[in-house]
């Protein structure tokens, strides 16, 4: 039950809630706009037992209200539901970031209780072209969809985000995903182009401030 790197505190990773934020190691994607591209290839190979970052919350459990879970994507790592046990058996909350990719790991976690929050990634417009360029892999759609169903028809905290890249999401695409999860919580994200999987991307230049306000605006009016 090892943890690539973690965060003691984070104030913005679980909104109203102070965080320590654990990294797993590995993804099944290959975006290549990826921010987290030591992690996402599973180049950080730190193992850092999760009993040894508990310790330090033993005689401070005030502190933080819970642990965010993230990656690369964590539903891949095996000894996920294990660590997820060992971080409630110490009566902190958990919330899981996910790429989606595995509906039947989201369901069981949130039919056993093992989840209080799960945030998923909608990379683009779910078609097999957008999607596949989106995530650098031939992507299994069907998975996808199936954990946007599971989230939309849960009744834990749950919300979607999605990451806007220039080439990747227009505002066509924001508005096919504000459509798709409505009812659910929806943020986007700008792009920083930074560190990326694919170097090609460090030359993208992201969305404006300008922009992305309008693709906000046009989805709160049209959608929400
Ligand atoms: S952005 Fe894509 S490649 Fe990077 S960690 Fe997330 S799902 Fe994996």
């Amino acid at each position: 039950m090892f943890i690539a790197d973690y965060l003691e505190t984070s104030l913005l990773d679980w909104e109203g809630k102070i965080a320590c934020l654990l990294f797993l190691s590995g993804c099944n994607f290959r975006c290549p706009w990826c921010q987290n591209k030591e992690l996402a290839l599973g180049i950080i190979k730190n193992s850092i037992p999760i009993q040894e970052i508990l310790a330090k919350f033993e005689n401070k459990k005030n502190w933080i209200d819970g642990f965010v879970i993230t990656g690369g994507e964590p539903t891949i790592n095996r000894d996920l539901g294990k660590i997820i046990s060992e971080i409630k058996n110490n009566g902190f909350l958990v919330k899981l970031d996910t790429n989606g990719s595995n509906p039947t790991v989201i369901k069981e976690l949130i039919d056993n209780k093992l989840v209080d929050s799960v945030a998923m990634d909608i990379k683009s417009s779910l078609t097999e072209e957008k999607y596949n360029n989106a995530c650098g892999i031939n992507v299994d759609l069907t998975a996808i969809k199936k954990t946007v169903e599971i989230l939309l028809s849960s009744s834990i905290d749950c919300f979607f985000r999605t990451t806007v890249v220039p080439g990747i999401v227009d505002e066509d695409d924001i508005l096919k995903i504000a459509e798709m999860v409505k009812g659910k919580k929806y943020r986007m994200q700008k792009f920083v182009p930074h560190n990326t999987l694919d170097e090609n991307y460090i030359h993208i230049k992201p969305y404006s401030e300008q922009d992305m306000k309008k693709m906000e605006e046009i989805c709160y009016a049209k959608v929400f």
